[in-house]
């Protein structure tokens, strides 16, 4: 069991490490290796360097800085985070339990363009099988994506469906080892997807190889799994693309923190270590409290 889960290994979730970490909290990081600040060649703002740095040797000290207060760094991806007494944070390759947890996944991307996904959303289209697969008990419905998120997504689908194909829109999957076996039992359709049809509610999928397939709904999984993901599952509150906290980094879910780009806001390295910063300072406030 750890204190502290923080999710992203970016300025904001590298910055709480330090104080959580350093009050002497048990605190895991999960993240993939891929920071937007590592694609900036040269920063020229942030305080305390005369000449410009580069976001790759900010993020490689932070890790070194966090690494010497005992913070565990792991290079894995979050595909669920569930909640009971505890956070149970579920990776590719593993589960980890804690006590507080800290969104810091940066700005969720935009993921997918494919004609009428938005005016079939809440009509077909769903961003949530926990929230919505109740609704397609013995229907077909289709998973969009092509990692592990997706395939988790279809697992818990099969609660309420057996017919279930995961669409990868024209991409080869791309599983860990675990996700790889969970994939067998999916039907899986790589064609490139062109459109979505229907006339109230959604009841086709088009290819671009001229085909089509009835549908009766589809929960969109692309990419890896966000802020915005996570958000919807646990039913804490957004604002478009942001995360909405309080003045102390907390959702509107107890134990639940978010800093960083993902709660929208000006996105610099500053802000991030600056939310990063009271988010650390606030877990350990919560954390103390139980
Ligand atoms: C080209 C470029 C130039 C920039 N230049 C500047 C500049 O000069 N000055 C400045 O102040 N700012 C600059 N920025 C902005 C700055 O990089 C961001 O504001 C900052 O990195 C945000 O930090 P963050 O920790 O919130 O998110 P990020 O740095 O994006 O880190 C997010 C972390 O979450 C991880 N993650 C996401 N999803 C998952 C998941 N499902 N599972 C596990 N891990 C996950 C990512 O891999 C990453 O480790 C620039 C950005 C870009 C793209």
């Amino acid at each position: 069991m750890f204190d502290a889960i923080i999710i992203g290994r970016g300025p904001a979730g590298l910055s709480a490490s330090l104080y959580t970490a350093r009050a002497k909290l048990k605190t895991l990081i999960i993240g993939k290796n891929e920071s937007v600040l590592r694609k900036a060649g040269k920063i020229e703002n942030y305080f305390g360097f005369s000449n410009p740095v580069s976001g790759e040797f900010l993020l490689n000290e932070g890790e070194k800085q966090a690494k010497r207060f005992g913070v565990q760094i792991i290079d894995d991806e979050v595909i669920a985070i569930e909640k009971d007494d505890f956070f149970n944070v579920i990776t590719s390759n593993g589960r980890y339990t804690g006590k507080a947890v800290l969104l810091a996944t940066g700005q969720p991307q935009k993921k997918i363009k494919i004609e009428n996904l938005t005016e079939f959303e809440g009509k077909g289209v769903s961003y949530c099988s926990t929230c919505d697969g109740f609704f397609y008990n013995n229907l077909k419905v289709g998973v969009l994506g092509f990692k592990d998120f997706a395939v988790h997504e279809a697992i818990e689908l099969e609660t309420y469906t057996d017919n279930i194909t995961i669409y990868t829109n024209g991409r080869e999957l791309e599983l860990s080892e675990k996700y790889i076996e969970e994939a067998k039992r999916f039907k899986i359709n790589k064609k490139t997807i062109t459109k979505l049809g229907g006339s109230e509610f959604l009841q086709r999928i088009f290819f671009d190889d001229g085909t089509s397939e009835e549908i009766d709904g589809i929960f969109v999984a692309y990419e890896s799994a966000s802020s915005l993901d996570f958000a919807r599952k646990l039913g804490i509150l957004v604002d478009g693309n942001s995360v909405v906290v309080d003045r102390n980094q907390q959702t509107n879910l107890d134990g639940l923190f978010a800093a960083g780009d993902c709660t929208g806001g000006f996105k610099q390295v500053s802000t991030a270590v600056g939310q990063g910063t009271l988010a650390g300072r606030k877990m350990i406030e919560y954390i103390r409290s139980l």
